[in-house]
């Protein structure tokens, strides 16, 4: 099996020739051990950090960006899709506020920015002035 990466560890960017003769991951194109590991990785247990938003009940916006503290799984990452899809916080929450704990070994869901609460009694008052005071 061969395979062409893009290593990601750091901005050089090399480009990578994987194959695997039995069993055997052979790593090309790498210039250090880094992009060794990364090649291996991708091949036995490929990872990624999920971004994506879950749903914040009195805020500003009707979501919020949230995102895993570390790589995950990839064939856990729809699982995971599901489960923060079902979920509702509440404003306000701070950034980095957790969503979810430990969702695959230390990894968390958190907020990647902070949320207020939606200033109603603010939008009330001027609708009441607007009102009272066409012009
Ligand atoms: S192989 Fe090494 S030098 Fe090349 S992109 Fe990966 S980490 Fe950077």
């Amino acid at each position: 099996m061969k395979k062409n990466l893009t290593c990601i560890v750091c901005p050089l960017g090399c480009h990578l020739e994987i194959e695997v003769i039995h069993g055997e991951i052979i790593v090309k194109g790498n210039k250090c051990e880094r992009g060794k590991s990364y090649a291996e990785e991708e091949i036995k247990s490929p990872k990624r950090v999920l971004t994506t938003t879950v749903k914040i009940k009195n805020g500003k916006y009707n979501v919020v960006p949230v995102k895993t503290t570390g790589p995950i799984p990839k064939d856990y990452l729809f699982e995971l899709l599901k489960k923060l899809a079902d979920i509702e916080i509440e404003a306000p929450v701070p950034q980095g506020f957790k969503v979810l704990e430990k969702v695959y070994q230390e990894v968390d869901v958190v907020t990647t920015r902070s949320m207020e609460k939606r200033e109603i009694t603010k939008n009330i008052k001027d609708i009441k002035n607007k009102a009272s005071n066409p012009t």
